[in-house]
């Protein structure tokens, strides 16, 4: 079976909302007299009539949906994208496609701009527009309709059951003869027994990011008789091969509860999350190749797997020994065997992983020999990436520029950037990241176990994509990283220059991680890894080193009660890093994000000496966060958004001080922006972090 309409220009959330006419009022009086294309990128990228509509992650994937804004909405369906593309691919290539479309309660639930209360009457006004986009298809002679609802594997599923079995009963009704797949996928769904009985034909269920739930479920419970299971069984978010003959045997043991009739094949999810074809990694080390599977090659396995199973084993006995030998090749290869790397994982029980001191003794001889101001001021780490150092960058790659001139260039421009921060009076300098295009690419060139791949594209939103590195072995530290940079930097001043490395969870978060190993395994090799970095940093002088974990919110798991294992794993890996270093050596930890109620005592527990976080816009919620917790180190709210080129004004910044001074004693405080400024432009940069600075001199006068 072929999925249609799946493809969308920017994001399959927006393109529901627009077919539905989901507008936001402030694009709604041009839409009038504009194509519904023109509407579309409006709200995708912001026009004259109003900022862009917000953008989230979908799920726990690193893939961000355009969220639909459906306070006043009066939906109407004005598309119906899914007969559209049916017929596009029916009349034009001869294709009986199968329909997709984002299920109502989803897509609802993955919308703002309504109280929780308001949940049934506003999907009441959406039953009968996906009614009406249900007839239509059935009227085409459309099949079947998949209809994906993820919702499903969330943790807070469960209490909207009879929500569920409602609203498929009204769409059955609307089109009895059109049959309905519902898809779920990212986790097990979380009623197992209520969901496979809702109203529909098939059920696509996820076997691979389950955690073994589901094949336990359907084992206990059984699959109903009538309707069909579609068993994502090859993993669509992940680029290893799979091991076929492992696969062959959970198909086996599927056919013990569902007759093959009745036993569809798929990937666990949309292949959106994996770069599309092996076939363009022309330079990559043949072991590796040989373990890989990106999107094609995917397909290829299922309807290998799907062969074996119709015409027996033997049908498929090459590709099976291959298949083997690829995979034994890559698990015995020597950057999967590093004795060193086994050996440091077996004993780490007997390393400490404390700092010396508690918190308020390290503090002291920390701010002995830091001797700041109160309120000190400094960044995240990154300044502008300009064109120029763009353009540099490139010129080094292509071979046009020699590595000593690139390097040089890039000295250069931090020695440029430490002027210009001693000039704004800022107290900790950073040197700039110039040399780096990627906070995690970087650290995956200088590590052992890490390969870039030239092609491995995966879309993060609309128009951007992004290239993860896939961790493909033991993950080693070859020699320093980023002591070269900061050392010069510090030559350059009396004032103390911060260290800037990313943790290991969001080096994890952002990358194709292998999974013979468990995660926490890799996270602990990088920790120590990073570890040899800290340590190199410390002692070439460099006393603060801050250590980015931004994406650390980005990999909690969909289902509460896995939070605890993750966040313990990350606490660990990042005190891997940390925590070797002398009681002076002041730690800094960065995070982008500002919803901090639920994980502040997993950001107690990292130990960091100086948390900056992202605040501005939302100042409230924090704020409540630290009356209701006491939080005792140091800690610097972003006080201006780094998003926009707009420059702050003085008056603004003064309020996103003053107001967490009311529950935050000022010796705690620090001042920075929001996030790292590598996305702004250089004039906006220097007048921005101007007035974060006037506005610290206003406050620290008053004290
Ligand atoms: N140090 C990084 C920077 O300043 C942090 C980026 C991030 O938080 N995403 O760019
Ligand atoms: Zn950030």
């Amino acid at each position: 079976m072929i999925p249609v309409a799946d493809f969308s220009l920017y994001d399959h959330i927006l393109d529901t909302s627009i077919a539905f006419n989901v507008i936001p009022q402030r694009f709604q009086k041009e839409a009038v007299n504009e194509s519904k294309l023109t509407t579309y990128f409006k709200l995708a990228r912001g026009s004259k009539a109003g900022v862009a509509s917000e953008m989230t992650k979908w799920f726990n994937t690193n893939y961000h949906y355009i969220v639909p804004e459906l306070e006043h909405a009066q939906p109407e369906l004005k598309e119906n994208l899914a007969l559209t593309y049916y017929l596009e691919a029916k009349e034009e290539l001869g294709i009986e496609g199968k329909p997709v479309i984002v299920g109502p309660i989803t897509y609802l639930k993955l919308g703002k701009g309504y109280r929780a209360k308001e949940f049934p009457l506003l999907l009441k006004k959406f039953i009968p527009l996906y009614q009406q986009l249900l007839k239509e298809l059935e009227a085409a002679g459309v099949e079947w309709v998949q209809i994906d609802e993820p919702y499903l594997a969330t943790g807070e599923a469960k209490a909207d059951i009879e929500l569920y079995r409602k609203t498929y009963q009204d769409l059955k009704k609307a089109a009895p003869n059109l049959k309905i797949e519902l898809q779920t996928y990212f986790e097990s769904v979380d009623a197992y027994e209520a969901v496979v009985t809702l109203p529909v034909e098939a059920i696509g269920l996820d076997f691979i990011h389950d955690h073994g739930e589901t094949l336990a479920a359907i084992e206990k419970n059984g699959f109903p008789e009538d309707k069909i299971l579609a068993a994502g069984i090859i993993d669509g978010r992940n680029v290893w091969a799979s091991n076929l003959a492992e696969k062959l045997e959970l198909i086996k043991q599927l056919l013990k509860q569902v007759a093959p009739e009745r036993l569809w094949l798929q990937p666990s999810n949309s292949l959106l999350h994996v770069p599309i074809t092996k076939k363009s990694e022309k330079e990559l080390d043949p072991v590796l190749l040989g373990g890989l599977a990106f999107a094609d090659e995917k397909l290829i396995e299922l309807t290998l797997l799907t062969k074996a199973v119709n015409n027996g084993r033997e049908s498929i006995s090459k590709e099976l020994a291959e298949n083997q030998r690829n995979n034994e090749a890559l698990n015995h290869s020597s950057q999967r065997n590093n004795p060193a790397v086994k050996e440091a994982i077996l004993n780490l029980e007997k390393l400490k992983v404390e700092r010396k001191a508690p918190f308020s003794e390290r503090i002291k001889v920390q701010k002995d020999w830091l001797n700041l101001p109160i309120l000190p001021t400094t960044t995240i780490g990154s300044f502008p990436q300009s064109p120029e150092v763009r353009k540099k960058r490139a010129e080094w790659l292509r071979g046009d520029l020699s590595k000593t001139d690139y390097e040089g260039y890039i000295n250069q421009e931090i020695a440029r950037w430490i002027k210009i921060q001693e000039e704004l009076d800022l107290d900790v300098l950073v040197h700039g990241e110039f040399e780096r295009t990627d906070m995690v690419e970087y650290f995956g060139q200088k590590l052992a176990g890490f390969q870039a791949t030239k092609f491995g594209w995966v879309q993060s939103y609309g128009s951007r994509a992004v290239r993860p590195p896939l961790i493909y072995g033991d993950v080693a530290f070859i020699e320093p990283i980023t002591v070269k940079e900061s050392v010069y930097a510090q030559s350059l001043t009396k004032r103390p220059v911060k260290g800037m490395l990313t943790a290991p969870v969001t080096i994890i978060n952002w990358s194709f991680v292998r999974d013979d190993v468990p995660k926490a395994t890799v996270g602990n090799q990088i920790g120590l890894a990073l570890r040899k970095e800290v340590e190199a940093l410390e002692a070439a002088g460099i006393k603060i080193i801050q250590v980015d974990e931004p994406a650390l919110r980005e990999g909690l798991p969909l289902k509460r009660e896995r939070w605890k294992a993750y966040l313990d794993a990350a606490v660990y890996s990042f005190k891997l890093t940390t925590t070797s270093v002398a009681n002076d050596t002041q730690i800094h930890t960065h995070m982008c994000y500002a919803e901090f109620d639920d994980v502040i005592e997993t950001i107690d527990a990292l130990d960091a000496d100086v948390i900056s976080i992202e605040a501005s816009r939302s100042h409230g919620e924090i704020i409540s966060t630290f009356e209701k917790n006491t939080y005792d180190k140091e800690i610097g709210l972003g006080v201006y958004d780094i998003h926009s080129p707009r420059v702050p004004s003085v008056e603004e910044i003064l309020v996103n001080i003053r107001r967490p001074l009311k529950v935050i004693p000022i010796e705690q405080f620090w001042i920075n922006p929001d996030c790292g400024l590598k996305t702004r432009k250089e004039p906006e940069t220097i007048e921005a972090l101007k007035k974060m600075v006037e506005a610290t001199k206003i406050i620290r006068a008053s004290y």
